[in-house]
């Protein structure tokens, strides 16, 4: 730069020669001319020099400064500037140039430049660098530069050649950092992508128009981005959220920047979904708002799975009444709405009588059409803010808020309700072509404050209900004090019955069966349990406490050892000796899979004649299952059993399968037998089991025969074989070994 600068500065001997020449070609003085003239003429003359040098060396002042400014703009352009020699060698670079390099300047003369580019790029440099060097024309890449320090980053590189005519080609390079553009470049496409994402964007202006939208607000909403675009959200509203909410909105975003959550929008088809929505303010530099962006996503799945959850955790899936669970919260809001207003309110039990048999008899599908028809009934019946849940089964609660303050008023009003409710299910019903007619039974607790808890005040309406159910069905029975004593005592009992069978309070009292000719044919084993206080209670009264126990099975089992160890005890008496006992089989025994496998182990054990024992089933326990029952009976058949359908008549098996299963007998109930004299109809039914039984080749035995005019027209309805108090009663073993001993058996 020296060399260019001082070739252009104008020579000081020049200008002196200028001078000397002036002097040397000027007119020879004028000796005329006075010397005061001449004095004059050389001032002046030097006063012209001394003009000329100070120009000079302004002129001197002025290059140097552009010089300067020359260099700094050269050295400090923001670009670096190299010039490359045909090779590719840096020539010359600036100040700029070798900062981007991170290499200090001298140590770059002469080195190649594709030294700096990155591996990666070096190739594609070279191409660049070879057109420049061929055309005229400017070139222009994008390459990767590696600093000295090995770091590496994004640079533009700009050629164009230079030189010719005589002069060697050079390439003069112009290099710029391109980082941040890079980055922004990198920042917007990942904003693009970031707003064509899957969830709904929408862009508004401050005043809420909307400015752009993208894809997944389109397949959304329905709208096109034209048709939304410059137009203001509201159009999206749905009426299911007031103004109320969107003020409170708009309020919270302006204070916060900001707001996130559900939200009730309409698509352009017009049906109304769930949005989840985040809402954001965008401000500039100065704070100001310049755009909200809402991002959006349909959670209306998620809101019907939500609801779906819901209706299965608080609704029973059948008949849609709430369940357990919600009756439960409803009755403890009840409770506390009666805290305060002191008013009175009632619970419920209601248990339809019979279901089960209608289940059995009918199947389940047509069981669970009349529950769905009761619970619409029993709705029906009902107050808006009364509540009636499903327990399950079919138990049915109903809870009464707000009965008044008097107790009397109170249950007056409960007991009108219930008997309301029982008079709509007894109503009949229409079932698949037949009719059908239900009954109910119904338990009731008044409750006030929340003095009792809801657990308690369930069990108390569940006690009236049993109190209902065991006085007759089809009832209403209130809760009182004195069935709380009840309660306790059934709590009581039911602890007492888990000991009965190891204190060995259990037994099998024995029942014999007699011919017309009043002679032993057989007998039946009853169970006892011999309470030390209570004395002997029938199985009839504790068979639903042993049910709800889980004692059933293991009851049975013993039950049905106790006769077989009786059996055997009887083959060494004469009179007993091959006396067929009758053993009666419940429903859950009969379903165990093991239960012929321990009908023979009971018969093997004892060593007895399978042919003596007869097991009795009821018409209800087969139906229950004919299939596995057939199966089980088959195969006890197969070793010897006998079997006797017990209280015949009541049930609705079919004569298919009473012909189907592998029967002896037939036992007509002791309801028939009961009302035989005064009820014909009882009359024509006995005439026709017996005659139907004749059909089959099934023995008959009627039971309970507690007359002799019961004994006389069974007779004439053909009926050979009898049970009943007439005879004998159910006696202890001893009793009953005494007494047969006594007046021997007919075998
Ligand atoms: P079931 O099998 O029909 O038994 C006959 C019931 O009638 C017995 O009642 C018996 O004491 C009663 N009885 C007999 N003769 C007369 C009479 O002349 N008049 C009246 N009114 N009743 C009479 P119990 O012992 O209370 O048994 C009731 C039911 O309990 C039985 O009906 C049977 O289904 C069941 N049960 C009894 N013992 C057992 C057992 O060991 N296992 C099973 N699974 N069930 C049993
Ligand atoms: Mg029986
Ligand atoms: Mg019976």
């Amino acid at each position: 730069m020296k060399d260019q600068g001082e070739c252009c500065e104008p020579s000081g001997e020049t200008l002196r020669e200028a001078a000397e020449n002036r002097l040397a070609n000027a007119p020879p003085p004028d000796s005329s001319r006075p010397a005061d003239e001449l004095l004059h003429e050389l001032q002046v003359h030097q006063i012209e020099l001394e003009i000329q040098n100070e120009t000079l060396r302004e002129s001197q002042l002025a290059l140097e400064e552009s010089r300067d400014r020359y260099v700094d703009l050269y050295e400090f352009a923001p670009v670096g500037y190299l010039t490359l020699t045909a090779t590719g060698q840096i020539a010359e670079i600036n100040l700029t140039g070798a900062a981007l390099l991170g290499v200090e300047r001298k140590r770059l003369q002469h080195r190649r430049f594709d030294a700096y580019v990155a591996p990666k790029d070096r190739e594609r440099w070279r191409r660049v660098f070879v057109a420049a060097m061929g055309a005229d024309a400017r070139q222009q890449a994008d390459v990767g530069l590696q600093r000295g320090d090995g770091g590496v980053f994004p640079a533009s590189v700009d050629c164009l050649r230079m030189g010719g005519d005589g002069a060697p080609a050079m390439v003069r390079v112009a290099l710029a950092d391109i980082s941040q553009r890079r980055h922004a470049e990198e920042e917007l496409r990942i904003a693009a992508i970031a707003f064509e994402s899957q969830q709904g964007m929408v862009v508004t202006d401050p005043d809420g128009v909307i400015v752009r939208v993208n894809h997944a607000f389109s397949e959304l909403t329905g709208y096109a981005d034209y048709e939304v675009i410059g137009r203001p959200p509201p159009l999206l509203k749905s009426e299911r959220q007031d103004d109320a909410f969107y003020q409170q909105l708009q309020a919270e975003l302006k204070a916060t920047g900001y707001w996130q959550g559900e939200i009730w929008s309409r698509r352009r088809s017009g049906t109304v979904y769930a949005a989840w929505l985040t809402i954001t303010a965008v401000r500039g530099a100065d704070g100001e708002v310049t755009h909200y962006v809402g991002a959006f996503s349909d959670i209306t799945p998620h809101k019907e799975a939500e609801a779906e959850i819901h209706r299965l955790a608080f609704f029973d899936p059948l008949t849609n009444l709430p369940n357990r669970r919600l009756l439960c919260d409803r009755v403890d809001q009840t409770m506390a709405a009666s805290s305060r207003s002191h008013q009175y309110g009632a619970l419920l039990f209601l248990d339809l009588d019979n279901f089960k048999s209608l289940n059995d008899t009918r199947g389940h599908d047509i069981g669970d059409r009349w529950l769905i028809e009761v619970a619409r009934r029993l709705q029906a019946g009902l107050r808006e803010g009364d509540t009636v849940a499903r327990l399950g089964g079919d138990e049915f609660v109903v809870v009464l808020a707000g009965l008044g303050v008097d107790a009397q008023d109170a249950a007056l009003h409960a007991g009108l309700v219930g008997e309301t409710l029982r008079a709509s299910i007894i109503r009949p019903y229409e079932l698949v072509g037949q009719e059908y007619r239900g009954a109910l039974s119904i338990g009731i607790a008044l409750f006030r404050n929340h003095d009792a808890s809801v657990t308690e005040v369930l069990k108390q309406a569940d006690l009236a209900l049993y109190q209902a159910k065991s006085t007759g069905r089809n009832s209403v029975r209130f809760f009182e004090p004195a069935m709380q004593a009840a309660l306790e005592e059934r709590g009581a009992l039911e602890a007492e019955l888990r000991q009965a069978l190891a204190r060995g309070q259990l037994q099998l009292h024995y029942q014999a069966q007699v011919d017309a000719m009043g002679r032993v044919i057989g007998a039946e084993a009853l169970l006892r349990w011999v309470h030390p206080q209570r004395g002997v209670i029938p199985f009839a009264r504790f068979l639903h406490l042993a049910e709800e126990v889980g004692f059933i099975v293991p009851i049975g089992r013993w039950v049905l050892e106790t006769a077989c160890a009786r059996l055997r005890v009887w083959q060494a008496i004469p009179a007993l000796r091959g006396l067929p006992l009758a053993v009666n089989i419940s429903g859950r025994q009969l379903r165990q899979p093991e239960f012929v496998a321990e009908v023979r182990a009971a018969l093997e054990d004892a060593g007895v004649d399978p042919g003596c024992l007869k097991l009795e089933l009821t018409e209800t326990t087969v139906l229950d299952d004919v299939d596995d029952t057939l199966a089980k009976m088959s195969a006890l058949r197969a070793l010897g059993v006998h079997f006797v359908m017990d209280d015949y008549g009541t049930g609705c098996l079919s004569l298919l399968h009473l012909r189907r299963l592998p029967l002896d007998q037939l036992k007509i109930d002791d309801s028939f037998v009961g009302s035989i004299i005064d009820t014909p109809d009882s009359e024509v039914i006995v005439r026709t089991i017996i005659a139907m039984a004749g059909t089959l080749g099934l023995a008959v035995v009627a039971e309970g025969v507690e007359s002799s005019a019961q004994l006389e027209r069974l007779r004439a309805c053909g009926c050979s074989a009898f049970q009943g108090f007439l005879f004998s009663r159910p006696q202890p073993p001893a009793e009953f070994e005494a007494h047969l001993a006594a007046t021997p058996a007919s075998l």
